[in-house]
């Protein structure tokens, strides 16, 4: 930071280069582009792809407001799809009966299928890339809060056709404020996205050859992401799962407790138990506060349900409400307990007996 400082080098100084290839690398594809939040990446994703008016894009009814979002900034449609109840995750049979449903209405063009890396959990990306392959879309991987999860030696950020990621603080790899990442194996894709960050700039700066964002990382960002990134890898992620190892194992049987499938990896955003009903739920988080335990509930309105997206739910046929019935009931039943790395067992015995104590 003091070197950011001394240097004055604030907007893309050499820091955010290095950070980029450390992020590639660490990730496993061949081109990072750093931009200002992860929102903002998602953004130049649909940018790279010209995701616009006409469009389809499919979006988990349970993920964060983002997602879905940026689909419609971009005057796109967002086709909500319901979420397997053990994963949080877009649920593959579900996503297909909704790729069909809007080829079979013949009014919008089905383009992209957004998964989310929820809680930190990577999607089931062997199931979503049969569905996208056998309708020729593309898969953009919402690794907002997956980075650092896996699925057998590949690790997230790594399985769509684009991902993005977000620095927000509260993320697995978070820095001190807004930062956010698009990753690619594609070179063409990546010089887009590298153009749509800086305002579509062409081979020379003041060359604007089209309509593009201002989004970059900081450079102050990206030398705190440095050091960050490095504990991140060397024991942060190895502790959260340490730490959701500990909250298993005492609640396990009592909760419902999250599912990593075999061969998956979670770098833990959430760990995220399940109350039989919202009653139980609410009271129980109610409970820990006054003891002094935050516990939050990711997400408490599903996506079809948010207030920007009521229009949507007149122009999509049917009751789309009926069509997420997972999505809604997660959204009352859900809680997230306190989760990162440097939580001791002690802290994990402390909120598990104060559950145990106000079941
Ligand atoms: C946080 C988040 C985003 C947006 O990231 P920002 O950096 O806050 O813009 C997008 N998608 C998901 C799933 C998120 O959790």
């Amino acid at each position: 930071m003091i070197e950011v400082a001394t240097s004055g080098a604030f907007i893309m100084g050499p820091q955010v280069k290095v950070l980029e290839q450390q992020l590639a690398q660490y990730v496993g594809v061949n081109h990072c582009i750093s931009c200002a939040n992860g929102t903002d990446a998602l953004t130049l994703a649909l940018k790279v792809w010209g995701v616009g008016p006409g469009d389809a894009v499919f979006v988990p009814d349970f993920t964060f407001f983002s997602s879905a979002e940026v689909v419609s900034l971009e005057g796109a449609t967002p086709i909500f799809v319901d979420v397997n109840a053990d994963t949080f995750n877009v649920d593959p049979t579900d996503l297909e009966r909704a790729i069909r449903q809007v080829i079979d209405e013949g009014k919008l063009r089905p383009r992209v299928i957004i998964a989310v890396d929820l809680f930190g959990l990577p999607a089931d990306y062997p199931a979503i890339r049969q569905v996208a392959d056998r309708y020729s879309l593309f898969i953009l991987e919402d690794g907002a809060q997956g980075f650092g999860g896996s699925i057998g030696n590949q690790r997230a950020c790594s399985f769509g056709d684009i991902a993005t990621t977000s620095f927000f603080p509260a993320k697995p790899l978070g820095c001190y404020g807004d930062g956010g990442a698009v990753f690619t194996n594609n070179d063409e894709w990546a010089m887009l996205a590298d153009s749509y960050r800086v305002h579509g700039k062409g081979a020379f700066k003041y060359d604007n050859v089209r309509i593009g964002l201002n989004s970059r990382l900081d450079t102050l960002q990206a030398a705190i992401l440095q050091v960050k990134l490095k504990a991140f890898a060397d024991y942060e992620l190895e502790a959260v799962n340490r730490v959701a190892e500990c909250y298993t194992s005492m609640l396990g049987g009592k909760v419902k407790t999250p599912d990593i499938p075999d061969g998956f990896g979670s770098s833990w955003a959430q760990y995220t138990i399940q109350l039989d009903n919202r009653d139980m739920r609410d009271s129980l988080q109610a409970a820990l506060k006054s003891k002094g335990i935050p516990a939050m509930v990711y997400y408490p309105t599903p996506m079809h349900l948010q207030t920007a997206f009521r229009s949507l739910q007149t122009k999509q046929n049917g009751s789309v409400a009926s069509q997420c019935p997972v999505s809604a009931l997660l959204s009352q039943t859900v809680l997230s307990l306190p989760m990162h790395p440097y939580l001791s067992d002690d802290d994990v015995a402390t909120i598990c007996n104060a559950i145990f104590t106000s079941l």
